[in-house]
């Protein structure tokens, strides 16, 4: 059954991305990621942001994402695992495709590139071949700026992913690893997602911004994940049958659930970065902690990075 499975999820991998199925180094064959429409020299960012699961990047980085996208700047969403074990009522290869879609369909929304890896839901492992994986994710995309989980969120998921990007973060620049595909000649900038756990050490703000003026989209964003927002994870907490059933009321109730307040660090950081009369109106924000990994950037380098703030 496995078999069957990955065989037919892997092919539907390459057709749904377009792309023809090439050699890697380690002579095994599997979809040959997409390139940046325009790589470099154009003045435009290019961010990519890794999560564990078809909806993951939504949530944490979906309305800096419709920023830059409305801005010019390339976006690309990585699911690391194709999502195909957390439903209550499907699972295996055609959840799998389900998720694929809904996240395409997400990404376009809001004007962002949206892949899946194809990588087990509830099975992810900090090994060499997801490592492998997404060094050439962020060499392909050309990273400025890379986004993903830290590593000690409840989900293990969540956790490998941080994990993975984290064992990526230096290693984008050696040569001889994942050879096939060229590597960066500059490190890019890591950060993290905000969350809320609290061990070792709480997430710290060093940059929040300000999404009000998207939060709609961010919200149509996750409105595409069905299988999520509307079926597994109000499922799994218990709370199906709040769910709405008309399309409006339904995306009326994730603005009631999801939308969330900027917590009392990040209106700290919003004043910062914004200054306190503009922070003091922010009803909806993203926040990021900066990776110790990779380039460290300097206040000058996060202005670049976050083209958003007009004291
Ligand atoms: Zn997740």
């Amino acid at each position: 059954m496995r078999h069957i499975t990955a065989f037919t999820v892997l092919l539907s991998f390459g057709l749904l991305i377009g792309s023809t199925p090439h050699l890697s180094a380690r002579g095994g064959q599997q979809p040959a990621p997409q390139r940046t429409p325009q790589p470099t020299g154009d003045g435009k960012l290019n961010i990519i942001a890794f999560g564990a699961h078809p909806d993951d990047c939504d949530q944490r980085a979906g309305g800096v994402a419709a920023k830059y996208a409305a801005l010019g700047h390339r976006v690309r969403f990585v699911a690391v695992t194709n999502g195909d074990a957390g439903h209550q009522t499907e699972g295996g290869g055609a959840l799998a495709a389900r998720r694929r879609a809904e996240a395409k369909e997400a990404g376009r929304r809001i004007g962002v590139d949206y892949i899946t890896l194809d990588n087990h839901d509830g099975e992810l492992l900090p090994t060499l071949k997801p490592r492998e994986d997404v060094i050439r994710q962020i060499r392909l995309w050309n990273a400025d700026l890379v986004l993903a989980p830290r590593p000690n969120d409840y989900h293990p998921d969540h956790r490998y992913t941080g994990v993975l990007v984290q064992d990526a973060a230096y290693m984008v620049v050696v040569p001889n690893i994942a050879p096939d595909t060229p590597a960066l000649r500059r490190n890019p900038v890591f950060m993290y997602f905000q969350d809320n756990f609290q061990r070792p050490n709480p997430f710290r703000p060093d940059v929040a911004v300000s999404i009000d003026d998207v939060i709609e989209k961010k919200l149509e964003m996750m409105d595409a994940h069905v299988s999520q927002f509307y079926e597994w994870l109000p499922w799994v907490a218990g709370r199906l049958e709040e769910v709405p059933k008309g399309a409006a009321e339904r995306k009326e109730w994730l603005r009631k659930t999801r939308a969330g307040q900027p917590s009392a660090a990040v209106r700290e950081t919003l004043a910062k970065w914004y200054g306190p009369e503009k922070a003091k109106d922010v009803r909806h924000a993203e926040a990021f902690e900066i990776c110790e990994y990779g380039t460290r950037p300097d206040e000058a380098l996060i202005r670049k990075l976050f083209p958003f703030f007009h004291k």
